[in-house]
């Protein structure tokens, strides 16, 4: 170390502190952009689009007639067949009226 002068030993320092900040950055960055929708009062589960996607349907609006429970595994096979079953066992979803999307549980809490 004896061979390196001042400014250069500084030039280190800077260059691994300029490093060391990127990958803070990126890290902080992460952070920010969870605590900033807290802070800007942004939905967590949403993102403020104050809509999610209907669980029960998946977002789609209709749901398979009867639950997932009977006959899926046949309606997919006639589907894949070809045949009509979609439109025919499908009936709109009760849980979004058939929209697909939800109010947000959260924001419709904050209302
Ligand atoms: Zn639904
Ligand atoms: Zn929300």
């Amino acid at each position: 170390m004896e061979g390196l002068t001042g400014s250069e030993i500084a030039g280190f320092a800077v260059g691994a502190l300029l490093v060391c900040a990127t990958v803070a950055a990126q890290r902080v960055d992460g952070l920010i952009a969870t605590s900033q929708r807290t802070s800007l009062s942004m939905c967590k589960r949403c993102g403020d689009l104050r809509v999610v996607a209907c669980s029960q349907c998946k977002g789609t609006g209709s749901v398979r007639k009867g639950g997932m429970f009977t006959s899926g595994m046949l309606d997919d096979i006639y589907e894949s067949l070809g045949a009509e079953t979609k439109t025919s066992n499908l009936v709109p979803c009760i849980k979004c009226q058939s929209k697909g999307r939800l109010l947000c549980p959260d924001c419709s809490k904050v209302r």
